[in-house]
């Protein structure tokens, strides 16, 4: 049976689970906000983590009522087949494959074969750190790079301490790039708008305002909302994991740093990601989810 998308499908009469008969209001609620606000987006999260496992049926039941769909992305094979059995219970789950820097020991072959399925969206997390091994990060972020050209699909890169040569080296694929968690000076900022890279905020620059400086010197057009769930942030949001349930924490504060309100740059940052993702990405998802109920069980590893 389909059902409108923001209908529960455990309450066939338009109920909120656990409300008393006769009240309505979570039904009313829900397509209010979707007319407000569109769809949001959590443009890096890793929902695929172990982490998430125990809760991920709710996590996907509170993006299809606050309407957020997430770049899953994933950080080596074993990551990638369980974000792409998760994209299959779910169209609001958008599927990255990749081998993260700190992976890099394990080749990029594993997940190249994962990513020639045609329900993969992009590729990521993918880059190079100079906290973990070198060896084979280079080879492996290339080879990431070059499977995201041949696909025309978009890249999210990891570029701590590194983000010169990330520039330098992603320049030249002629890919869509997604500077995750950007924390680069301002004339790294202006190299990266001139090669006209996305850039993402999260949780830690709502937290630290100051953060949030180059957001206002970024083109509009090329800024992104993120949470890297489940990474954990202190401050206002008491050291708990994050996730897209953060999305409109982040987007409020992207929203007072570009001087915006609210659903104005919610609605941007849905343009922007969007465009990022490509033309598949360019209509609604489909009115009922594959499953919100039933997601895939989770393991570690495989
Ligand atoms: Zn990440």
């Amino acid at each position: 049976m389909d059902l409108p998308h923001d209908q529960p499908r455990d309450a066939p009469d338009g109920r909120m689970p656990g409300r008393m008969p006769g009240r309505t209001h979570g039904r009313t609620h829900g397509r209010t906000h979707g007319r407000m606000y569109d769809w949001m987006y959590d443009s890096h999260v890793h929902l695929s983590d172990p982490e998430f496992a125990p809760v991920i049926g709710g996590m996907l039941r509170c993006m299809s009522r606050t309407r957020v769909m997430s770049c899953c992305v994933s950080t080596d094979a074993a990551s990638s087949a369980r974000t792409l059995a998760l994209a299959r219970s779910s169209p609001l789950v958008i599927p990255f494959v990749g081998v993260h820097p700190d992976s890099a020991a394990e080749g990029p072959d594993g997940a190249l074969e994962i990513a020639a399925d045609p329900l993969v969206a992009g590729i990521g997390e993918v880059g190079l750190d100079p906290a973990y091994p070198r060896d084979g990060q280079l080879a492996t972020f290339r080879a990431m790079l070059e499977a995201a050209a041949r696909l025309d699909v978009p890249v999210s890169v990891h570029s701590r301490n590194s983000l010169d040569e990330v520039l330098d080296v992603a320049a030249s694929y002629g890919v869509r790039v997604l500077l995750h968690w950007f924390d680069g000076s301002r004339r790294q900022l202006a190299r990266a708008m001139e090669l006209g890279m996305y850039v993402s905020y999260g949780p830690a620059s709502v937290r630290a305002a100051g953060r949030m400086s180059t957001a206002r010197r970024a083109d509009p057009g090329l800024i992104l909302a993120e949470t890297d769930g489940p990474v954990r942030f202190r401050g206002c949001f008491g050291g708990r994991p994050g996730g897209p349930h953060l999305v409109p924490s982040v987007i409020a504060g992207l929203a007072g740093a570009l001087g915006r309100g609210f659903a104005d740059a919610a609605a941007l940052l849905g343009r922007n990601t969007r465009r990022y993702l490509g033309a598949r990405y360019n209509t609604p998802p489909p009115a009922t989810p594959r499953s919100e109920q039933d997601p895939p069980a989770l393991g570690r590893g495989a």
